[in-house]
């Protein structure tokens, strides 16, 4: 009788063979080779946290990356800010809004939310007066809704989020370094990302940022958060944010993994914020423009609010979407892919990010889509 009774599996004899891919749908995007290399250093320790900053537009001293994904990001934002009892405020229009709401009642907050129709936003009229209606201490909003395809204008937000005593709370992980945000400016209280989209690092670190207000918040709460891991009195520590002489051990962080968002973020600040932003405009007007040439159209009607990074295209009549995807990725080796929470079947989505958003990489998913609609079953009624 053998003394184990679970055997080596045979796929770990073989060497790991990762077939090369286009990676054109709402994350995780290609990783550029420069960045893959990072992540090969030797292991070793910390890192400087205002390499954020500039990706924020913040002076925030707590900024820092939490070691896990986006959602970690978002419940770090929510667990600390929030106690049980407090009232919390959702925009949803799209999943990352219900998302957000799930993580606030699950820490017994009183959650309230606004909601729009896939591919709609907010006024800043309707935000207000919800803030007023409901006085939370945490507002939630999707800077980029990665689900629906709409980039949510933010002026004024911040602003009327401190005339009603209450933390604004921003996702930017499907947005960051691909459309304008300006954290101080525009008075976000916290703001994440992640490190799978835009920036083409490898997924798995989660950049965050906390205002003063937030900081003031977090930090005279009566109960402690839920979350050991997520507590930002330790990861202020961890990242050497609370001016502390010494650091404590909380977690081991993926230290590869930020070698890897380093790079990435010497990527960003080598193109240029600004040039990233309207390069990512540019050839998400490009890609539209083919779109509606080939007779498809966009899921979000307003110009202005189409996000440059993940576009939805409204899916096509007649066709079975998934057959779609699957003879993209069959065909051409292009990942792209449906919807998702309220936009299932709906939409088809296609993430241009980073290094990824260029107009031959547009020419290319046109080509694909175009021989998929030639080729997919269409149905006569
Ligand atoms: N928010 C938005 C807007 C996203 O697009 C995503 C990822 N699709 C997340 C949060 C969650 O990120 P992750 O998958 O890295 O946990």
């Amino acid at each position: 009788m053998p003394s184990l009774s679970v055997l080596p599996p045979k796929c770990l004899q073989k060497p790991l063979l990762v077939p090369h891919r286009h990676m054109f749908g709402p994350g995780p995007s290609n990783v550029p080779s420069r960045i893959l290399e990072a992540g090969a250093n030797p292991v070793i320790g910390h890192m400087h946290p205002e390499i954020f900053e500039y990706m924020f537009q913040t002076q925030n001293n707590m900024t820092l990356a939490v070691s896990g994904t986006g959602h970690t990001a978002m419940e770090c934002a929510i667990f600390n800010t929030v106690e049980s009892g407090d009232s919390v405020l959702t925009a949803v229009n799209g999943i990352w809004g219900e998302r957000a709401a799930e993580m606030a009642e699950r820490i017994g907050a009183r959650v309230n939310t606004i909601v729009a129709p896939p591919g709609g936003f907010f006024t800043n009229a309707e935000i207000e007066q919800a803030l007023s209606k409901y006085r939370p201490v945490l507002f939630f909003l999707a800077h980029g809704e990665s689900s629906t395809g709409v980039l949510h204008p933010l002026d004024g937000i911040g602003q009327l989020c401190q005339r009603y005593n209450c933390l604004f709370l921003v996702d930017a992980v499907a947005s960051i370094g691909g459309a304008p945000l300006h954290m101080d400016q525009q008075g976000i209280d916290i703001l994440y990302t992640g490190s799978q989209k835009v920036l083409n690092a490898p997924p798995g670190t989660a950049p965050i940022s906390f205002s003063e207000r937030a900081c003031q918040k977090i930090f005279s709460r009566k109960s402690k958060p839920v979350s050991f891991f997520l507590d930002l009195n330790w990861l202020a520590n961890y990242w050497g944010c609370d001016g502390k002489p010494s650091r404590v051990y909380h977690h081991t962080g993926p230290v590869t993994a930020f070698f890897s968002l380093r790079e990435s973020l010497a990527v960003l600040v080598e193109e240029g914020l600004e040039n990233s932003w309207e390069r990512h405009q540019k050839v998400a007007e490009y890609f539209h423009t083919g779109l509606e040439s080939m007779g498809l159209k966009l899921f979000v009607k307003e110009k202005k609010a189409r996000l440059p990074t993940v576009t939805t295209i409204v899916a096509p009549h007649g066709y079975d979407w998934k057959e779609i995807t699957s003879y993209i990725m069959k065909t051409h080796n292009i990942e792209i892919s449906g919807g998702l929470g309220p936009s299932v079947g709906l939409v088809l989505r296609v993430g241009l990010m980073g290094c990824n958003s260029s107009k031959a990489n547009v020419d290319m998913v046109l080509g694909a889509l175009k021989d998929a609609l030639k080729h997919c079953h269409k149905s006569k009624v």
